[in-house]
């Protein structure tokens, strides 16, 4: 059973030391994984959170302000000049609003 000490490794992404603590290398030597790790725990979450928005880049986010309470907000589209625009609570309130709200004179 080999033994582990902790070494330093230096982060690809910010250049930091971090600490690969010999419970890690065990995990990794459990799971057999052959490549240490190249990050540190600050980036590495900040990689993991970023999978798919930052990263890619490919997410139009268009900063606009709400018609109906004047909140910022982001929009995953380029809003259309003159047409509302909403945040996400009032967009979700309007739609279930009006999906309630039809038939405004009797239920039955
Ligand atoms: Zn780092
Ligand atoms: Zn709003």
């Amino acid at each position: 059973m080999p033994e582990f000490v902790d070494r330093v490794l230096k982060c690809v992404d910010c250049g930091a030391e971090f600490v690969f603590t010999a419970g890690e290398q065990q995990f990794y030597h459990d799971k057999n994984f052959r490549n240490e790790p190249k990050r540190c725990k600050a980036c590495k979450t900040a990689r993991g959170h970023g999978r798919g928005g930052q990263a890619g880049g490919h997410k139009v986010e268009t900063l606009a302000t709400c018609s109906q309470c004047g909140k910022q907000t982001t929009v995953p589209f380029k809003p259309t000049q003159g047409r509302p625009v909403y945040c996400r609570e009032c967009f979700l309130q309007r739609r279930s609003a009006a999906a309630g709200g039809s038939s405004a004179a009797s239920p039955e």
